[in-house]
């Protein structure tokens, strides 16, 4: 059998990355994401897998996300019973994310049940704890830099900045050709992350294309963060700052800690909202030796790494986070979801957005449909738990605390790489950023550049 690639994900879209390799009868799966988002994508992640997964050797992974990670209990339940590789961190991270999903789905199909508004009788979870623990007990850390051999391929993982853990992953056949998957990509300056490693170059390059139409924002995230908590402390409200545990949350915490150590803001409690987001930084703690960051030596991370802002209190159970609705003001909450599409946020939210004394700051992409770009474009109620909230909160927003590599360190990154590809496939990004990476692509370096569509399948 000749060597091919087929786009199973990721190809005009931002989520579902999946690429089988297929060489020599062996067959590996370079990330396996869940379909997020609009319901025709979503529906995929309940069609039958386009190959048998029993079939498949192995499992790649280049990052914890879901939009890569979020498939492999499917695939697991499905047959699936290979070895999963992916950095110690990414195994490390994996271990909340899936049981997290897991949970999810299970909710999701209990609560079909109970309202019977599934189309199936009884709904179904796309996947249970069980097959998430089944998924888990595959895993298989690597080092980053350190070759893995396989059957037909040779496999090594480079940092890319992107989170904790995360990597591009260069695949050499035994043909010579080499194939490199960018995964995501991380930012050049970022006070967290190393920056992307830049790489030499490969026959046949996937790289993502998510921000290839955007620049981040100029403007520092301090002044955005400084004008929200000098808003509460005049009105002694309270701010809330919806994020996802892993990355925005840490964002956040650093930021507010450098406002505090520059005596910028007078102390105020900060309460994280979420045990995953605990779960998460004390991971980052863990991996502090890949991270961007001074950290002072010896003693706890508490103490010493700047993820951790003065007067941070996690909280754990429901109990302490209802005792929040009645606590005045100033001070900060931070919770999920990220979007205000479900989580502990939305119980703030409700408690919180009837009353102008309080503000709401956005730290991250609200999609289309959610209730954070609801508020964002100034919506005057919205409804929470099916009941009506008026909303006079103030909403502010920032958009420098991307993970990704904006058009600027898109084109850095390529520009970096010496040996040109064959063809350049640009994957994990809308159809209007694609164009446009592809055209600043095809102008400055003259390179062979293709959009891969779902399940397109190219010879190696
Ligand atoms: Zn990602």
């Amino acid at each position: 059998m000749a060597s091919q690639l087929t786009f199973l994900g990721a190809a005009g879209t931002v989520t579902g990355s999946k690429y089988l390799l297929e060489v020599d009868h062996t067959r590996y799966l370079i990330d396996c994401g869940l379909f997020q988002g609009e319901r025709e994508w979503k529906e995929r992640n309940w069609e039958p897998f386009p190959v048998e997964p029993a079939s498949i050797d192995a499992v790649l992974l280049t990052h914890a996300h879901l939009d890569h990670t979020g498939y492999l209990p499917r695939l697991a339940q499905q047959g699936f019973a290979g070895p999963i590789y992916a950095t110690e961190a990414t195994c490390a991270l994996l271990k909340i994310l899936l049981l997290d999903a897991a949970h999810l789905h299970e909710q999701d199909a209990e609560y079909a049940n109970r309202k019977g508004y599934s189309r199936h009788q009884p709904a179904l979870p796309l996947y249970t704890v069980e097959d998430a623990e089944a998924t888990l007990a595959l895993l298989k850390p690597v080092d980053f830099h350190t070759m893995l051999e396989l059957g037909g391929i040779r496999a090594f993982w480079f940092p890319m900045g992107h989170i904790l853990g995360s990597a591009a992953i260069e695949i050499q056949l035994n043909s010579g050709r080499h194939i490199l998957f960018s995964g995501d990509i991380g930012r050049y300056e970022d006070p967290i992350m190393r920056p992307p490693t830049e790489h030499s170059g490969a026959d046949i390059l996937l790289m993502e294309s998510t921000y290839g139409d955007r620049l981040h924002s100029v403007t520092p995230p301090e002044q955005t963060l400084l004008e929200a908590i000098g808003y509460i402390l005049r009105t002694h409200g309270v701010l809330l700052i919806p994020a996802f545990a892993v990355g925005r949350t840490q964002q956040v915490l650093y930021h507010i800690r450098r406002l505090q150590e520059a005596g910028r803001i007078p102390p105020l409690p900060v309460f994280v909202d979420s045990p995953m987001a605990q779960d998460v930084t004390a991971l980052y703690c863990r991996f502090r030796d890949d991270l961007n960051m001074e950290t002072s030596p010896g003693g706890d991370c508490e103490g010493t790494l700047p993820l951790y802002c003065y007067h941070t209190n996690f909280v754990q159970s429901v109990a302490q986070s209802k005792a929040l609705n009645t606590r005045e003001g100033p001070m900060i909450i931070v919770a999920g979801s990220g979007m205000c599409t479900g989580g502990r946020i939305l119980h703030h939210l409700k408690w919180r957005l009837p009353d102008p004394a309080n503000a709401v700051l956005f730290v991250g992409f609200q999609a289309q449909g959610t209730r954070g770009r609801l508020l964002l474009e100034g919506a005057t109620e919205v409804t929470i738990h099916g009941e009506t909230i008026q909303v006079r909160a103030r909403i502010l927003e920032t958009s420098a605390l991307s993970a990704h590599a904006d058009q600027h360190d898109l084109l850095r990154w390529v520009r970096a790489i010496r040996q040109p590809p064959q063809t350049l496939y640009l994957v994990h990004g809308e159809e209007e950023p694609r164009n446009v990476l592809r055209d600043l692509i095809v102008q400055n370096l003259g390179w062979q550049v293709a959009l891969p569509e779902y399940q397109e399948q190219v010879p190696l």
